[in-house]
């Protein structure tokens, strides 16, 4: 049976995200509503800007559903913003800033500095294979906590430090760049096959 894969479209890349879901075969639902957010197996929450889809879950009453279906093991994805938002904890937010919550991490929102607010580099991710993925990252976050149930994926080094950027906890995963920009479906592939048919 096949499983329908949610975007969350308040905000953001939800096109891209879309279009990476059909192009790997999936079914993709953008979500707006309380009742489309019933009827989907899976959600991908997309890059953008986390404090404008913090917002517009406040405006749309989606922040309460959308917690407790994340809670009750619904199979997630956050890229960018949409990793931020699954957090539990943000360094940098703005005053109030609420997130969905569920991964248990401390993310730092536009960590990687105000002058470099973009650029791409070669991450190496075994679960998806030998080859390096192409990353691009546009004023990311990255992980600065990590807890016990959190399994990293991929790293960055700045300056010698190792800053975790793909991480999976269960039904939950999350990466701070923008796999739906560069054509490479790994990602999108790896979160339909490996978490969202597990925990569907
Ligand atoms: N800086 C943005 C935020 O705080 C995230 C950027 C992105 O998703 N490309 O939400």
């Amino acid at each position: 049976m096949s499983l329908v894969i949610g975007v969350l479209a308040l905000q953001g890349d939800v096109r891209e995200h879309v279009a990476a879901v059909e192009a790997v075969g999936g079914e993709a639902l953008p979500v707006r509503r309380i009742g489309e957010l019933a009827s989907v197996d899976a959600l991908i929450i997309p890059g953008g800007e986390s404090t404008a889809m913090w917002k517009l879950m406040r405006a749309f009453d989606l922040l309460q559903p959308l917690r407790e279906r994340v809670q009750e093991g619904m199979p997630t994805y956050g890229s960018c913003a949409g990793m931020i938002l699954l957090a539990d904890r943000v360094l940098d937010a703005v005053s109030g800033q609420e997130t969905i919550g569920g991964l248990d991490v401390t993310v730092r929102r536009n960590a990687f500095g105000r002058q470099v607010n973009s650029f791409e580099s070669e991450i190496s991710i075994v679960v998806l294979g030998a080859d390096p993925i192409h990353a691009v990252f546009i004023r990311a976050p990255w992980v600065e906590e990590v807890g016990d149930s959190v399994e990293v994926l991929g790293s960055v080094r700045v300056e010698s430090i190792s800053h975790p950027v793909a991480i999976r906890q269960g039904h939950l995963l999350a990466t701070s760049f923008h796999p739906e920009l560069t054509g490479d479906l790994r990602i999108h592939k790896y979160f339909i096959e490996q978490i969202a048919r597990q925990h569907g």
